[in-house]
């Protein structure tokens, strides 16, 4: 795997002499080594700066000023800038070129084309600051009926005979996407961690174990279980509200996970049980799970080994046959099924399948909460829709499409500060966010980056809040599958055939 570097620098730093106080935060800022002292003046060296932002944040003349480079290539409408940096970098190492974050093509997004119904005159709206409207949910497998058993003739003593599965409250319909510990730091998990026990919502470990001193936010965190077993015992599987299987996630469709061996310290090493120093790659497929069959075969070890006391899940990379797989996956046994789609962030993924690989989360959503109702198997499973839920408003229309709970991790890191440099993979984050390096980690503070977070979900789920009023819905359930409040505005009508959206004005 290679880092990739750009035939002309994407970025020119320019500091501005007149106002430099020659302090040298710049120098001791910077994890990417832009800046040195030449006993006169600081040097910059334009060609690597990631453009993080953190000199600009941290002079205190202000001096510094990054721009994008205005070096002339020559143009070409096919051989893009970007292609031919691709090509460039690739002359040079020969490796497969790694990259961090989301997708980052400029593909239309198709939440941008949804527009949402409101209530005029006929259907009265609610105003949310004088009326109730619920946002919480429950996670988990629910019945399809409930069944009593009436044993006197007068309903007195009445009880339930329909067997009730492990379900948990969230009183919002946020998770925070899985980030490990090690692909991010442990300010940063302390801090999502903190957020989402207070907010109670639900946030994921990602596959890279769970750190003892995380065990105290177990009511809401799901782990998971990824085809490396990195950190899986039995106490990781009983201090989790519940348990995912990855299979796949939105990032790397078809691949693994890999955290370079640089990033592997000694706590990391321990919290997943491996050597320190050593590359931590999850293999593409788990070993042990070739079928619907054999993967229903892990859901109920995993329910047994946790005495049936926390639902149990799937995680997929959103692809042309999710559909037939979630409904395999849900007889298979999954109490909640999480589809990830292909703008989903990761901390490492190899540009090409990031870029190229799985399809929009939008589809998938609409596609498989459809063949689920078509199954009959839609209320045996919470529907986690992520990748690419930026704000609000994609949140409420991947309700809307179909989901019971929408996933995002990349504005959790940006509300902590990231700048999406997208240079995770490295570890040298400047920001204290993706990095292991323990002067840099201290840079994040745990209680700031915990109140962003705070404040980032609140103001979510009250414009959540906003929208069902506007929409005259009551609940945030009364919104799940509701396709008939959205209309399609982009120039593709075959779109809004597959999500089941009628077009704007119709
Ligand atoms: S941080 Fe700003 S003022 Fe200090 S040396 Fe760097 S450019 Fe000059
Ligand atoms: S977490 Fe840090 S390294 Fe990753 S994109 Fe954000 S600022 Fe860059």
């Amino acid at each position: 795997m290679a880092i990739a570097h750009e035939i002309i620098s994407h970025y020119k730093v320019n500091i501005d002499r007149e106002d430099c106080q020659k302090c040298k935060r710049c120098l001791t800022n910077c994890s990417f080594g832009v800046f040195s002292f030449n006993g006169e003046r600081i040097i910059a060296q334009s060609n690597k700066c990631v453009a993080c932002q953190r000199c600009v944040v941290m002079c205190p003349a202000k001096a510094i000023h990054i721009s994008q480079s205005e070096s002339f290539l020559p143009p070409h409408g096919n051989y893009t800038r970007k292609i031919r940096n691709i090509i460039w970098a690739q002359s040079g190492n020969g490796g497969v070129l790694l990259s961090a974050t989301g997708n980052d093509r400029p593909i239309r997004s198709i939440f941008d084309d949804l527009l949402l119904d409101a209530c005029q005159v006929t259907n009265p709206s609610i105003d949310p600051l004088r009326e109730t409207i619920e946002t919480k949910i429950f996670f988990g497998r629910k019945p399809k009926k409930l069944e009593f058993i009436v044993e006197s003739d007068d309903f007195t003593d009445v009880s339930l005979k329909t067997q009730i599965f492990p379900n948990f409250e969230i009183d919002m319909p946020i998770m925070v996407g899985h980030m490990s510990l090690g692909s991010i730091s442990y300010n940063a998990c302390q801090a999502i961690y903190r957020a989402a026990r207070e907010l109670n919502i639900i946030a994921g470990s990602g596959e890279g174990g769970l750190h003892p001193d995380f065990y105290e936010f177990a009511p809401n965190i799901i782990t998971e279980i990824a085809s490396g077993r990195f950190g899986v015992d039995i106490n990781y599987l009983n201090n989790a509200a519940g348990l995912e299987i990855k299979i796949g996630q939105g990032a790397k469709p078809g691949h693994g996970g890999h955290l370079p061996g640089e990033k592997v310290n000694s706590l990391i090493a321990q919290t997943r049980m491996i050597p320190e120093g050593s590359d931590a790659l999850s293999p593409y497929p788990h070993h042990d799970i070739y079928s619907i069959e054999d993967l229903a075969q892990l859901i109920a070890a995993l329910k047994e080994a946790t005495r049936y006391k926390v639902p149990v899940g799937v995680k997929i990379a959103a692809v042309h046959n999710s559909a037939p797989i979630a409904v395999g996956i849900v007889r298979g046994g999954a109490d909640f099924l999480t589809l990830d789609g292909f703008r989903g962030g990761t901390g490492a993924a190899p540009r090409i399948i990031r870029d190229h690989a799985g399809i929009p989360i939008e589809l998938a959503i609409a596609a498989v909460d459809e063949r689920l109702r078509q199954e009959n198997l839609r209320e045996e499973v919470t529907l986690i829709a992520g990748g690419s839920i930026r704000y609000s408003a994609d949140l409420v229309k991947a309700i809307a499409l179909g989901a019971d709970v929408a996933m995002c991790s990349l504005p959790v890191l940006i509300a902590m500060g990231c700048r999406v440099c997208q240079q995770c993979f490295r570890g040298l984050c400047s920001w204290g966010i993706a990095t292991q390096q323990e002067y840099l980690v201290k840079r994040l503070d745990i209680d700031i980056a915990k109140k962003r977070i705070i404040n980032l979900f609140h103001s979510w789920n009250e414009e959540l809040k906003e929208v069902l009023g506007a929409m005259g819905i009551d609940s945030v359930e009364s919104l799940r599958s509701n396709r008939d409040r959205l209309r399609y505005i982009g120039p593709n009508p075959r779109i809004a055939d597959i999500l089941g959206v009628k077009h704007a004005g119709e």
